[in-house]
């Protein structure tokens, strides 16, 4: 007789069915595992024989084959020991197939029986329900992750006699997380904040700009002038996670064993700081099991490149294509992977290779040539893609002690930044995009028309500065988000003049 048992496998972000097919049959004892399993699905076998014989089953001493189906999904991870486990004590006799044919099963075994937990677990038990599973039973160090989904019953087992057991005498207890709980507890507080960084105006407005459109943002500037720090204060005026987002993100650093055990649902925006000796695979993705990378995982967040000109230009061009698509793909030789990258990108560096082009105390030390090579890493079609570009002056000691002012919090900032996003997420309900960012080519002519006065204004900062098509439209998408900002629902002339600020540093204002 062959039994089936149901659990899933993830590719990408999607979770899939797998069946768990157990065949014994008389001959010479054999344990083979057939379906394209990776090398941890092998040794799968021998985890499977120590786990059912150490929580006190027979174990066939036949030729068993277990065969995973379909056989063209790709299957990896550890999480079939327990569905191949299940698979061979109800070939045992122990349990009828019928008791488990509403269950799916997934975790890791150690030697004596424990279940450990495995990553992507969110992921699975979403893909389960989608196939109308009724219930899934999880190591418990993953039961609070399974459960934040709601419509299927998630049970948490600690070891392989508790999981048969629950269909014999002791049945586990459906298991339950209260999403909304851990949102609403989300710690507020956060490491840096504008109230500690002096002056710096026009850099936090820019900044608040940039969080209020989900805009990209390039801060150049001497060392000393404070961009870092600014840097790291951004996260705090980002507005809170909606429910979906929580989930998407949270299935993401559930496939990259990111979450914590605890708390499992993501409530904050990530904010990736990338240094620039990272890999290529970490950044963007991919590896021969392919995993996702900083982009995805800053995904609905933050990927902040310091010393941004020091990355391997390499690098620097494959932020294109995921900076206009806000995905990314891995192509594989049988198939392609695609993982979400919707990140705001935000970057620091300084104006020339010894910092101090443009300060007002210290002397640059640069050639004209060496100032010219150092700037030409960031290609003119990556500046493109990059919203908003200001200059961050250091400021000088007398300067520093003259501001007495209490500068503003994070929290008065962030307010203004949620108010913002909510305007955009009304104005946008029906056009499937959350920010200003977003707006295509169509949207722009739709949503940031201008008066007759302000395109004369226009029209001659296109001449004087020689604006490209593409910056046309990023100028008015950051005039929309300061007139969000302004609460207007027009975009007025002083929303045009203050966002035609911010294309200062086209490639050759750098160089002028
Ligand atoms: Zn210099």
């Amino acid at each position: 007789m062959v039994n089936k048992v149901t659990t899933a496998t993830v590719i990408g972000l999607n979770a899939y069915e797998v069946s768990v097919e157990t065949d014994v049959q008389n001959g010479l004892p054999a344990f083979s595992v057939v379906g394209l399993p990776d090398t941890a699905v092998n040794e799968a076998r021998d985890r499977v024989r120590s786990a059912v014989k150490n929580s006190g089953f027979s174990f066939p001493n036949r030729k068993i084959i277990i065969n995973l189906a379909p056989a063209d999904l790709k299957k990896a991870g550890t999480g079939f020991d327990l569905p191949i486990a299940m698979g061979i004590i109800i070939e045992e006799g122990v349990l009828e197939q019928e008791v488990t044919k509403d269950y799916a099963f997934i975790g890791e075994l150690s030697l004596n029986g424990n279940l450990r937990g495995v990553r992507g677990i969110l992921p699975v038990v979403i893909g389960l329900k989608e196939i109308g599973i009724k219930n899934v039973i999880v190591p418990s160090d993953n039961v609070k992750e399974a459960a934040l989904i709601d419509g299927i019953n998630v049970f948490g087992a600690q070891c392989l006699g508790d999981v048969v057991n629950h269909f014999i005498e002791s049945p586990l207890k459906i298991f339950k997380t209260d999403a909304d709980l851990f949102l609403k507890n989300s710690n507020e507080t956060f490491e840096y904040d504008f109230k500690d960084v002096k002056g710096q105006q026009k850099a936090k407005r820019a900044l608040e700009i940039a969080a209020a459109g989900g805009h990209n943002l390039l801060m150049t500037g001497s060392p000393g002038s404070g961009k870092t720090l600014m840097a790291k204060c951004f996260a705090s005026i980002l507005p809170p996670l909606e429910f979906s987002e929580a989930l998407e993100l949270t299935k993401i650093y559930s496939i990259c064993g990111l979450l914590s055990k605890e708390e499992p649902l993501m409530t904050k925006r990530p904010f990736r700081a990338v240094h620039h000796t990272a890999s290529a695979n970490g950044i963007i993705g991919g590896g021969s099991n392919p995993m996702p990378g900083e982009i995805t995982l800053a995904h609905r967040g933050v990927l902040f490149l310091d010393e941004m000109v020091e990355f391997p230009r390499s690098v620097l061009e494959v932020l294109r294509q995921p900076l206009e698509d806000g995905e990314i793909v891995i192509s594989r030789a049988k198939h392609s992977i695609k993982y979400p990258a919707k990140f705001m990108l935000l970057g620091a560096m300084n104006p020339c290779p010894c910092g101090y082009k443009g300060d007002r105390e210290k002397q640059c030390t640069c050639s004209d040539f060496m100032v010219n090579r150092y700037l030409a890493k960031l290609s003119g079609p990556l500046l493109d893609r990059i919203d908003l570009q200001i200059n961050v002056p250091r400021l000088t000691a007398k300067e520093l002690l003259n501001i007495d002012e209490n500068a503003e919090s994070s929290f008065e900032i962030r307010k203004r930044v949620i108010k913002a996003r909510q305007i955009q997420a009304e104005r946008y309900k029906n056009d499937n995009i959350l920010t200003n960012s977003e707006l295509t080519s169509e949207l722009v002519k739709k949503y940031c028309r201008i008066d007759g006065a302000s395109k004369e204004i226009f029209k001659s900062a296109i001449v004087k500065f020689g604006l490209s098509g593409r910056r046309y439209d990023r100028i008015l998408k950051i005039a929309r988000t300061i007139a969000d900002l302004d609460n207007s629902s027009e975009i007025e002339q002083t929303h045009l003049m203050q966002a035609l600020q911010y294309k200062m540093f086209d490639k050759d204002d750098l160089n002028g």
